[in-house]
C-alpha cells in the first residue's frame, strides 16, 4: 500500500528569518529559485534560463532541508519532499512510477519545489549498484528533469553530504548545474542560530548568547536546536521559570563530550 500512497503536497511554513547565518546561501537561493518563480516574465524577457536543479551539499544538520522549505515558502510555491533511502526501500519496483508521479503532481501544482534529501542514496555512480535499481531511478529522474520546460515553475533541490559519490550525469547543464555549499556554522552564525532558537524561550538575564556561541565550536544548527531543547526540558524538570546560565553551560559541556565520542566513530 505504501507504493500507492499519494504524493504529498506540502504548503511549507519556514521563513528566511527562521534560518540563522547562511546569508550567502539564502541570497543565492533567492536569485536562483525565488525570483524566477515569482517573476518568470522578467527572466524570459532578459533571456535568462533559471536553473532547473540545485544541489545543496555540506555536513549533516546544517539546514539544507530548512533552506529548501524556506525558499518554497518565500516563493509562495508548493513543496514536495522525498528522501533518497525511502524511494529505494519502500517503493521497490515502483520507484520509477513514483518519480513520474512526483513530477506530474509538481507540474500540476506549479510553482513547486521538489526536494530530494540524501540524493546520494538513489544516485551513486551508475554501474556501482549490482541490482541496477538506482540506475533506473536516476534515468527516470534525469528524463523528468530534461523534460521540464524552461519556466515550468518546477524547481528541483537536492541535498547530500557526499557530493563526491554522485553520478556525474546529474551535474550536467540543465540538471543539477548549480552547486551550493551549506557549511557548518562559524561563531557569528552560531550566534544567529542561538538567537533563532531562543526567540520564544525565557532565558535568565545572565545568559550571554555571544559567549555561548564562542564555546559551541563544532556545533551544527541541529546540535544547537537540540541543546536549547534539552536545556528547556531541564528547566521544566527543575521547575525554574527561566533557563539559568549554569544549566546551558552544563548542557553544552555534556554535548561537546558526546560530540567528540560520536565523531570518533567516523575516524
Ligand atoms: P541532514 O543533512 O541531516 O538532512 P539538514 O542539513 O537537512 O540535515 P535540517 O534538517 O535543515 O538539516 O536541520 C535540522 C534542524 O536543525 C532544523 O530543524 C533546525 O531546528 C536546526 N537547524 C539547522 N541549521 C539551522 C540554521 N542555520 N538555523 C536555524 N536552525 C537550524
Amino acid at each position: 500500500p505504501s507504493a500507492l500512497r499519494e504524493v504529498m503536497l506540502e504548503v511549507p511554513n519556514v521563513h528566511w528569518e527562521d534560518i540563522g547565518g547562511l546569508e550567502d546561501v539564502k541570497q543565492a537561493l533567492r536569485e536562483a529559485v525565488e525570483w524566477p518563480l515569482k517573476y518568470p516574465k522578467a527572466f524570459q524577457r532578459l533571456g535568462i534560463n533559471p536553473p532547473k536543479g540545485i544541489l545543496l551539499y555540506g555536513p549533516p544538520g546544517t539546514g539544507k532541508t530548512m533552506l529548501a522549505k524556506a525558499v518554497a515558502t518565500e516563493s509562495e510555491a508548493n513543496f514536495i519532499g522525498i528522501r533518497g533511502p525511502e524511494v529505494l526501500s519502500k517503493w521497490v519496483g515502483e520507484s520509477e512510477k513514483r518519480i513520474r508521479e512526483i513530477f506530474r503532481k509538481a507540474r500540476q501544482a506549479a510553482p513547486t519545489v521538489v526536494f530530494i534529501d540524501e540524493i546520494d542514496a538513489i544516485a551513486p555512480m551508475r554501474g556501482s549498484d549490482v541490482n541496477r535499481v538506482t540506475d533506473r531511478i536516476i534515468n527516470q529522474l534525469l528524463t523528468e528533469m530534461d523534460g521540464l520546460e524552461e519556466n515550468s515553475g518546477v524547481v528541483v533541490i537536492a541535498a547530500t553530504n557526499r557530493p563526491d559519490i554522485l553520478d556525474p550525469a546529474l551535474l550536467r547543464p540543465g540538471r543539477f548545474d548549480r552547486l551550493i555549499l551549506v557549511p557548518a556554522p562559524d561563531e557569528k552564525a552560531r550566534y544567529e542560530i542561538l538567537k533563532v532558537h531562543t526567540r520564544r524561550v525565557p532565558l535568565a538575564e545572565d545568559v550571554n548568547l555571544k559567549e555561548l556561541a564562542k564555546r559551541l565550536e563544532g556545533y551544527t544548527g541541529a546540535d544547537i536546536a537540540a541543546l536549547v531543547r534539552e536545556a528547556a526540558m531541564n528547566a521544566l524538570r527543575r521547575t525554574v521559570a527561566k533557563i539559568p546560565r549554569e544549566l546551558i553551560e552544563e548542557q553544552s559541556e555534556e554535548f561537546l563530550e558526546k560530540l567528540k565520542v560520536s565523531r570518533k566513530d567516523f575516524e
